[in-house]
């Protein structure tokens, strides 16, 4: 089957082809020709880890990001292609084991179940906490209210991604574990309580991916926000990484044109829309159509900011940042966070210690201007909020880890500096302690942190 091939054009004479989208997960790994190509060895363990963990790359990934000369060490092969590192040593040997055996596919899934229960699939009590009821006291799917002006809503049909990133923390609802998905298609009841929570000024539309959602599907959810019950919804956020692995999104695929002109109708009826976008290396920013998605989105209106986790093997070096948020700036997107890894999935391999993490973020601030220096971070995105690593530090004679708070389950917690234990291996909030002579932290007092 051949489909028709549009040409976009950018003012400045570049010119971008457009691209059918072509995935491979874990049954066709074979099929795609630079996997073929590596060694024997080196497949296997791919092959073992991709049993376990959700793996999905497109062909625009695999021909344009991937350096295939430089493999393993690679940061977009590491992004988004399995290692064997990334599941703990007995728990890959018990794996290879059935591979080895030729056991068949229902004995791999009930290891790999198992398997996945012990990564912690859910991670801050995601599914338990912050899930609003409406009037009748149901518990409203697809919803998440954990910061007061903030509201998470997942589409149901934007929970899978272009390609999935082999730390996501959001793995466990990508590998079909039904109990574990937090979904829903009901705008009717998201709209519901939206109406009835004026506090509410942030709408936040993520997943997996919405940019995933045909046009016609996205404006359902946005179209009905610029009625007048909606003015308290000042904000109106994208969660996405498409920039990164499919910016063919906003550039060439046949609704494109219909995604940029619903978003500039949302801002022109008023509404900022800001498209949180998801990137890891300065590399997801070099390609032509990633420049001309970038453009095209800025047209609309819409701001760009950017997020992602520091990560082993991927990201943890100053100058790699440093160089994203330089590019980043240029190219018109703001930075606001530098996340730390989240402690699900393959996180042992990704980890870096929370006072490494603070160096590198500090470094790489160093290495740029004021206007690259708004990314918040390091942050942990924890049970009790977003706890930011402000630095290391000492008070008579003790060393300290200064921490603040830059959202809390608690807005009274919000901005408020508090002190850790220096320990130069934490990775994460609950692997510190408080100073000495105290025993909690202030807001290990309050019960809804549990
Ligand atoms: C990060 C986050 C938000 C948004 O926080 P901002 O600091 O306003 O960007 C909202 N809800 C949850 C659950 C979050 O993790
Ligand atoms: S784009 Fe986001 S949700 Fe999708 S796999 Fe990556 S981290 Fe997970």
């Amino acid at each position: 089957m051949s489909s028709v091939i549009r040409l976009f054009r950018d003012p400045a004479g570049g010119r971008v082809e457009s691209r059918d989208f072509k995935v491979f997960n874990e049954r066709s790994l074979d099929r795609i020709a630079a996997f073929s190509r590596l060694p024997e060895a080196m497949r296997f363990d791919m092959r073992v880890v991709a049993s376990v963990l959700p793996f999905r790359v497109n062909e625009y990934v695999i021909e344009e990001l991937i350096d295939w000369s430089r493999i393993p060490e690679d940061p977009i092969f590491q992004l988004t292609f399995p290692q064997r590192g990334m599941l703990e040593p007995e728990a890959f040997e018990r794996m290879a084991q059935l591979h080895r055996a030729g056991a068949d596919r229902s004995e791999i899934a009930l290891l790999a179940a198992e398997l996945r229960q012990g990564l912690n699939p859910h991670p801050a009590g995601q599914l338990e906490f912050n899930r609003p009821r409406g009037d009748d006291g149901q518990i409203i799917e697809g919803l998440q209210h954990k910061y007061r002006e903030t509201v998470l809503f997942f589409p149901s049909q934007g929970q899978t991604c272009h390609s999935y990133c082999t730390f996501c923390f959001r793995w466990a609802q990508f590998v079909g574990d039904k109990e574990l998905r937090i979904a829903s298609n009901q705008a009717t009841e998201m709209l519901a309580y939206l109406r009835a929570h004026p506090e509410v000024s942030d709408l936040l539309i993520t997943g997996g991916d919405p940019m995933v959602m045909k046009t016609r599907n996205l404006a359902q959810y946005l179209e009905p926000l610029l009625a007048p019950e909606y003015e308290s919804i000042r904000n109106i956020r994208i969660g996405t990484k498409a920039l990164t692995f499919w910016p063919y999104r906003f550039v060439t695929d046949a609704d494109a044109d219909d995604l940029l002109r619903l978003l500039e109708r949302m801002v022109t009826a008023g509404k900022n829309v800001a498209i949180m976008a998801h990137y890891n290396h300065w590399r997801e920013l070099d390609t032509p159509v990633a420049r001309a998605a970038i453009r095209r989105v800025r047209e609309t209106g819409a701001t760009l900011r950017s997020q992602g986790p520091l990560l082993a093997h991927i990201n943890d070096d100053p100058d790699v940042w440093a160089r994203l948020w330089r590019e980043q700036v240029s190219l018109g997107i703001h930075p606001y966070y530098m996340f730390v890894e989240r402690d699900t999935g393959a996180r042992h391999y990704f980890e870096v210690p929370l006072v490494r993490a603070w160096e590198i973020y500090r470094d790489a601030l160093r290495g740029v201007s004021g206007l690259a220096r708004t990314a918040r971070g390091p942050s942990m995105s924890a049970g009790p909020g977003k706890v930011e690593i402000q630095g290391v530090t000492e008070f008579r004679g003790e060393k300290l880890l200064a921490l603040r708070f830059v959202q809390a389950r608690n807005p009274e917690w919000v901005q408020k500096p508090f002190f850790a234990r220096y320990d130069a291996e934490a990775t994460w909030l609950d692997q510190l302690r408080p100073p000495r002579g105290e025993d909690r932290f202030f807001f290990e007092d309050d019960s809804a942190t549990a």
